[in-house]
């Protein structure tokens, strides 16, 4: 590495430490955007905002949301995007989003992406939207999906396939018996994978096509995976200063 490029790394590091920006995590269900979210957010001191989380802690805590949201996510389905945009901007709200947040399942269609498009680009002074998107293959997800168990004390996830915990089916941290995702059968999976397809898909097109935007090889080993995304968003970061810099002369 030369020291010219050892110092933009360095430079960028730095700012992305203090003041990372909105960042959209996308990619079918199964990808690990939850795992990667996880990780980075607590890197760059920003928060992971999942909005498969909240709807599942409103469904969890019989809120008038989640009692709408239940029996759809139960199907594979889509909640409608106007609870969603409306879960979203009362989260946004809270002070700890100002340097930025990792989105992470959102927008997940066009018009989620459009009412976000709208919202941050209203916001005087903060960064734009960069997207990121996780790519990997039908079956690898399936078998993720399927394999997926969560301790519900402290939230570790484990694969039994992929990343078993030492004794079966109980959490490694602090034994506490593992449980499965409701929506994390093979059945449901399908009917997540056609929504992707038919409406989430078009959102990574349209970031595609706006710029800021990468993707990232998810079938490496989680680390790998973390590496190519923190790459991703530091050059995106990156180009993005550059080009400002350019602007203002
Ligand atoms: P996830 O944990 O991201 O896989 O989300 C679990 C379920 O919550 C999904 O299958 C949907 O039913 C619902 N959900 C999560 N995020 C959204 C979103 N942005 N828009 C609509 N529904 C969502």
């Amino acid at each position: 590495m030369t020291s010219a490029v050892a110092d933009a790394h360095v430079e960028v590091k730095q700012d992305l430490k203090g003041n990372p920006g909105p960042i959209l995590l996308l990619g079918a269900p199964g990808v690990g955007k939850g795992t990667q979210a996880k990780e980075l957010a607590a890197k760059w001191g920003i928060p992971q905002i999942s909005t498969g989380d909240l709807l599942r802690y409103n469904r969890d805590h019989g809120t008038p949301l989640g009692l709408k949201a239940k029996e759809i996510m139960a199907a594979g389905k889509l909640v409608p995007d106007d609870l969603v945009n409306q879960m979203v901007a009362e989260r946004l709200k809270q002070p700890d989003t100002a340097q930025g947040y990792i989105l992470d399942g959102y927008p997940r269609t066009l018009g989620q992406a459009a009412w976000l498009d709208q919202h941050i680009g209203a916001e005087a002074g903060v960064l734009p939207v960069i997207a990121v998107s996780i790519q990997v293959g039908y079956n690898e997800l399936l078998r993720r999906i399927t394999g997926r168990r969560i301790c519900p004390v402290c939230g570790t996830i484990y694969n039994i396939y992929l990343q078993p915990p030492k004794v079966d089916e109980k959490c490694d941290l602090d034994g506490t018996p593992l449980v499965r995702r409701s929506d994390d059968t093979e059945e449901v999976f399908k009917e997540r994978m056609r929504t992707y397809e038919s409406q989430t898909a078009p959102v990574v097109e349209h970031y595609r096509a706006l710029g800021r935007f990468e993707e990232v090889d998810g079938s490496q080993p989680v680390s790998a995976v973390a590496a190519g995304v923190e790459g991703a968003v530091e050059r995106l970061r990156n180009s993005e200063q550059k080009q400002q810099n350019r602007v203002q002369g």
